[in-house]
């Protein structure tokens, strides 16, 4: 069936649509019948000593060129596989032979987005200019395999430009916005690298190409970055990006159309932003859904304690089966979980200096102190909520390395290399996809504060946690002596007791929310003392080098050296030892 395909998009490449010849392009070819004999078997198996035995036996087979004229090499390169296209080269296999479209084992490599592979080809003499036969450059076949990685290294070697475009006048933003793929659009609009309303042979921008295909992200993304004007170009059929998701009848069309017409009204050099409504009414979701539960079974008088049993949990469902980023095509970092805590902490204020403390100042030890260490975690919590995390600048980048060949050529995980900032990471180094930043020694992105945990707040967060345990303690001890001292009464019965529980369900929902949560607190307390104990960071746990053996006592003296004067051993260690190095 692909055969049939592949040939006719070879034989007919004029006629056809570019898109059509894309859908083809990411197909595998299937093994065939073949003159270059068994070999082909062995490559698809990733059989190396094989595939010795068959050059050792037959040294042209190297050279042939089976089925629509893919070499050994070729495949090797469709594959993947690093050690055969290391054999084939070394035995003299060309990275340079074109099969019957014009295609080179180097563009497969591209294609395929496999970094050491495209780096041994061009120490064979890969070149670089070559085209196929339909006009792409390694770049295009590079986007469309998606790797940015693969994109910016081929960018780095300064031969290709972004602004090239294949024989259907296709840019490289064409093809991302036709296969899809949001990372790469973003990657190739940074820095103007490709002109947002380039048109292929059909009068077609990638605006076009992202709302016929229904696109939703890819178009919110080109209409942030060029403005509402995009939505008024019209291909050479006179089609408006608005008239092509019209036609489309999915749900993503749907909701496209919904958005494009939309901002269709709008000044066309309006650049539409973010909803911060939307921002906010999911920020300050929990705080009012708990405000109107407690309202409600308020207004329910004797029955509110059990109206709050139903609908408290139901509200953390609610809450809880959210995902990480908002659904709608924004998808910015979803602030409900900042929202849960900011509820936690609005809500047992209100109740501890609404209801409790009035009925216990200033007679109360608790509640004076109380008022010192709330000022306090307050202040922690807006801190926290400023404090830079320890976001990696280009000037905090590993030295070591100034180009993705540098990482190739000594061995080092091209992870290093991060293609959302365009920076090499130190060691202990993680990017954060939701705040699109790379944090230096990531310890974790903390949905509940919304930001990530690094180098520069990872001490101050250890003490807002310490802070929250002290206040849930000092919640539930006040709860406790509130509804003691109520209870203890007139000497009330059982039974009176239990109605007394009912009436001031406000106290004990909050002393029931406050008491769990401590149990959540003290369990993001022994993992991070565990992890700090162990010289390394949440993330990092896993990569951590086999420590001697400590004692359960060196180990608490770390944790303190740490809370006393922050982290000194991890990524800054070895990266002051590096620069110390290359300064020599
Ligand atoms: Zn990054
Ligand atoms: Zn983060």
């Amino acid at each position: 069936m692909f055969m049939v395909i592949y040939f006719a998009g070879q034989n007919s490449v004029g006629h056809i649509n570019w898109r059509t010849s894309i859908i083809r392009m990411h197909m595998t070819p299937e093994r065939t019948v073949s003159d270059g004999g068994d070999i082909l078997d062995c490559i698809q198996r990733g059989n190396v000593e094989e595939c010795i035995e068959f050059i050792q036996n037959d040294r042209s087979v190297i050279k042939q060129q089976g089925w629509a004229g893919f070499t050994a090499l070729h495949y090797a390169a469709i594959h993947g596989n690093r050690a055969l296209v290391e054999l084939f080269l070394s035995s003299g296999a060309d990275p340079n032979v074109m099969s019957d479209a014009g295609q080179t084992a180097f563009h497969f490599a591209c294609r395929q987005g496999n970094i050491y592979i495209m780096h041994k080809m061009m120490q064979y003499g890969a070149d670089l200019r070559l085209r196929d036969y339909q006009g792409k450059t390694p770049l295009h076949h590079a986007v469309t395999g998606g790797n940015i990685v693969a994109m910016h290294y081929l960018w780095e070697t300064g031969m290709l430009r972004f602004s090239d475009t294949d024989m259907f006048r296709v840019t490289p933003l064409h093809l991302a916005a036709s296969t899809g793929n949001i990372e790469v659009v973003c990657y190739l609009l940074k820095d103007q690298r490709c002109a947002v309303d380039a048109v292929d042979q059909q009068g077609a921008t990638a605006f076009h190409i992202a709302a016929e295909r229904g696109g939703v992200e890819i178009c919110w993304t080109l209409l942030q970055r060029a403005g509402c004007r995009m939505l008024h170009q019209r291909n050479y059929s006179g089609l408006s990006p608005l008239d092509l998701s019209k036609q489309g009848k999915t749900f993503r069309h749907q909701q496209l159309t919904k958005l494009l017409s939309r901002y269709i009204r709008e000044p066309i050099h309006h650049k539409p932003g973010d909803s911060n409504a939307l921002y906010y009414w999911t920020l300050f979701f929990p705080s009012l859904g708990g405000a109107a539960i407690l309202l409600i079974a308020a207004m329910l008088g004797g029955y509110g304690g059990l109206i709050c049993l139903f609908l408290f949990p139901w509200l953390a469902s609610s809450i809880f089966s959210q995902y990480h980023r908002m659904a709608t095509y924004q998808r910015s970092p979803n602030p409900i979980y900042l929202g849960t805590l900011v509820a936690g902490i609005l809500h047992s204020l209100l109740c501890f200096y609404g209801k409790m403390i009035p009925s216990a100042w200033p007679y109360s030890t608790l509640a004076q102190v109380s008022v010192f260490h709330f000022s306090v975690l307050l202040g922690m919590f807006l801190r926290i909520l400023n404090q830079d995390p320890g976001v990696l600048d280009k000037a905090d980048s590993d030295p070591r390395f100034s180009c993705i060949a540098d990482l190739v050529e000594s061995n080092q995980s091209l992870q290093k290399f991060c293609p959302y900032c365009e920076l090499f990471q130190p060691d202990f180094t993680k990017h954060c996809k939701l705040c699109q930043v790379c944090v230096k020694d990531y310890d974790h992105h903390c949905l509940f504060l919304n930001r990530c945990i690094g180098r520069d707040n990872h001490r101050l967060f250890i003490f807002f946690i310490l802070a929250m345990v002290t206040s849930h303690l000092l919640f539930v001890a006040m709860a406790m002596c509130y509804l003691y001292s109520k209870m203890s009464e007139d000497g009330r019965s059982l039974s009176q007791c239990l109605t007394l529980l009912g009436e001031e369900f406000w106290v004990v929902v909050m002393m029931v929310l406050n008491g769990m949560t401590l149990f959540w607190d003290a369990w993001i307390l022994i993992e991070q003392f565990d992890a700090v104990a162990s010289t390394t960071t949440i993330y990092f746990r896993h990569t951590e080098i086999s420590e001697r053996q400590r004692s359960q006592s060196q180990r608490w003296a770390i944790v303190l050296t740490f809370l006393l004067e922050g982290r000194k051993w991890l990524g800054s260690k070895t990266s002051d030892e590096d620069k110390l190095a290359i300064e020599i």
